[in-house]
């Protein structure tokens, strides 16, 4: 072998949710927003002067870094943005995961986390949720070398009670406990205002789903000013220019439209809770979600070959074959009312089939 091939760094990649091209495609497996960004978007897109693009970007990311900490009540000092939360979080391991002890995470949970781990060569260990999918928050009382936590967590769409997080964080203000908030607008409460009570705390967010961007590619994290100064130091050792002039300004633009987001997420609650009823009279099991997909599981049907009929059927559903606990789930998106009806109708012909109705 040679030298090069000996030193290559090999990385098992995450593997993304399928982008089929096909229009008519009902397509709930990445947990996107089924209505589009608000309208102020569209406009300055549409307004958008391509001789702009000449100059390089803000590289902090301005006005958009302005816009998120006026919404947030907090200063633009305690906010970072980036490539959506997927840059941001790999920011993060890179700047503070550093060290030689291990950092933890759940088992199911986000499954990039282990990803960033082994490419950044971060020691790391799982630790198992409980028979109800829920942490025990005793597993993140040992040493650590950091904690990274999703909640509400994906996919199991649930959140942790805030006392518990707390005491997590509490316990571990010797290292860094990331608490990734992707789904926290469809029904969870944040932890954002703890970031002035606890320095070691970093919570990101996302555009991609309650704001309707997933294609601009969003994301921000929040902490004290001092661990935000550590991760501009890095993110400008890397790349100093990560957002681009268009996703600034149509971020800008989403972020200003408090009511639209307030429409579409209301919208979107709705829509889980008639869905949640729906597939609960069909048999299937699973916890409350306060996220925009429905993590769910039945006691007769199996949800394996169930996602490969919905697929022939042009219905594009999420399963996960590992880890091996979560193969008999699927994570569905909640979509549109009629794109959820549709689901349904094809998932009680698939049971009618079979005799498990
Ligand atoms: N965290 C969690 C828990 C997610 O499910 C996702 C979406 N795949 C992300 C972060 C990343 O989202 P994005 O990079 O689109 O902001």
């Amino acid at each position: 072998m040679r030298y090069f091939e000996q030193h290559i760094r090999r990385v098992t990649p995450y593997t993304p949710g399928e982008q089929p091209k096909e229009a008519k495609i009902i397509k709930l497996n990445t947990n996107e927003n089924p209505y589009p960004p608000a309208p102020g978007v569209r406009k300055v897109l549409q307004e958008l002067d391509a001789d702009l693009l000449r100059r390089y970007p803000d590289p902090a990311g301005e006005p958009l870094l302005s816009a998120i900490a006026e919404e947030m009540h907090l200063k633009k000092e305690e906010v970072f943005v980036g490539v959506g939360s997927d840059d941001v979080l790999a920011m993060l391991f890179l700047t503070f995961f550093n060290g030689d002890r291990p950092i933890l995470f759940p088992d199911i949970t986000y499954s990039f986390y282990d990803v960033w781990a082994e490419m950044l060569r971060i020691p790391y260990e799982t630790k198992p949720l409980d028979s109800n999918l829920l942490i025990k928050k005793e597993d993140y009382f040992c040493e650590n070398g950091g904690i990274v936590i999703a909640n509400p967590n994906a996919p199991t769409g649930t959140a942790l009670d805030l006392p518990v997080l707390q005491e997590i964080i509490e316990r571990n203000r010797e290292t860094i406990v990331i608490v990734d908030e992707a789904y926290i607008d469809f029904g969870g409460e944040s932890v954002v205002p703890w970031i002035r009570e606890y320095d070691n705390l970093i919570v990101t967010q996302t555009f991609s789903k309650s704001r309707s961007l997933a294609g601009m590619r969003v994301g921000m994290a929040f902490a004290c000013e001092t661990l935000i100064r550590y991760l501009n130091d890095v993110k400008y050792s890397f790349n100093s220019y990560t957002m681009n002039t268009t996703a600034i300004v149509a971020g800008t633009a989403a972020v200003s439209d408090r009511a639209y987001f307030e429409e579409t997420r209301r919208k979107i609650i709705g829509t889980r809770a008639w869905t949640a009823d729906k597939l609960r009279d069909l048999g299937f099991v699973f916890a409350d979600s306060v996220t925009n997909f429905l993590f769910v599981t039945h006691p007769v049907i199996d949800c394996e070959a169930l996602y490969t009929a919905l697929r022939e059927k042009q219905i594009y559903v999420r399963h996960f074959s590992k880890p091996e606990r979560i193969v008999p789930y699927l994570r569905i998106s909640i979509g549109t009312p009629e794109e959820m009806q549709t689901l349904l109708d094809a998932i009680k012909e698939y049971m009618e089939e079979r005799g498990a109705l």
